[in-house]
């Protein structure tokens, strides 16, 4: 049993005017500690699907599990980190970090450690008592992970958390961020739409089809000397061989679709 499976999930949303059908038939199992990146058309509902995983969204038809349990509801297991970093403007950073804390009604006073020690940890050693508005974009993506990691969950879904940054901040943020994941053995499944960020940050990454949505292919990312940083990574020669595959079915799916 994997840790996180969709078996034949299909997802239709309904509105007053119209149906869109997102996903159809997708199958997925995702191992307890892996790093996985999921790329596609836009709109194709790779957004859907972490909604389903977290358990926001419930499938048409289908089912999704977590360690074997049929996913009905938010998972306190599950954290989601958005790409905008929804932080409080009234609150100080430390004090934006320990919301999801105090909505679990964690024990405070250790989720108030945890959240200074990451800080340190992460570069915001100084910043515990600024207010969001004071910072850049790249150490507000750095609270909003913190906050995520807070709480402790097993899964860290990330939706285009890079995606509001320049192309420098992204690179660099993109390389820390991936270095940090990797230091906390979760289980981490990353939306992008950046084929370099999703081939030098994953273990494996899933290219999603045009709508109505299902996997379409897999690779999983080898590198001959290890796994290097995701900045280092853009550097080996298998970067572009994969980049280059992925490129090609994206493509593909662009071209049918026009
Ligand atoms: P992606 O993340 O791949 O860009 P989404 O999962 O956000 O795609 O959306 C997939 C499709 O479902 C899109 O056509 C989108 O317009 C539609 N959609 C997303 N959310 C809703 C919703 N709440 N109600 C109706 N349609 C939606």
């Amino acid at each position: 049993m994997s840790q996180i499976e969709l078996k034949d999930v299909s997802l239709r949303y309904f509105t007053l005017k119209e149906e869109t059908e997102a996903l159809r038939g997708v199958n997925l199992a995702i191992e307890e500690g892996e790093f996985v990146a999921i790329v596609g058309p836009s709109g194709c509902g790779k957004s859907t699907l972490l909604s389903l995983i977290s358990g926001m969204l419930q499938p048409t038809s289908g089912q999704v599990t977590l360690y074997g349990n049929r996913v009905t509801e938010p998972s306190k297991r599950v954290g989601y980190m958005l790409q905008h970093d929804y932080l409080f403007e009234w609150r100080d950073v430390l004090n934006n970090i320990l919301i999801g804390a105090e909505v679990r009604s964690m024990n405070m006073r250790l989720a108030k450690e945890r959240a200074l020690s990451l800080l340190e940890r992460y570069g915001l050693g100084g910043f515990a008592t600024h207010n969001p508005k004071q910072l850049s974009g790249g150490m507000r993506q750095r609270v909003a992970l913190i906050r995520t990691l807070v709480v402790e969950p097993d899964v860290l879904l990330l939706d285009e958390p890079f995606s509001a940054l320049d192309f420098q901040t992204r690179l660099a943020l993109s390389d820390e961020i991936g270095t940090i994941l990797r230091e906390q053995h979760r289980t981490v499944i990353l939306v992008t739409h950046d084929i370099s960020e999703a081939i030098t940050m994953a273990d494996r990454v899933i290219v999603m089809s045009n709508r109505p949505s299902s996997v379409k292919t897999e690779h999983r990312i080898e590198f001959s000397d290890g796994r290097p940083s995701p900045l280092l990574a853009r550097q080996r020669p298998e970067y572009n061989e994969y980049f280059q595959a992925i490129w090609g079915e994206l493509e593909e799916h662009v071209r049918i679709s026009e």
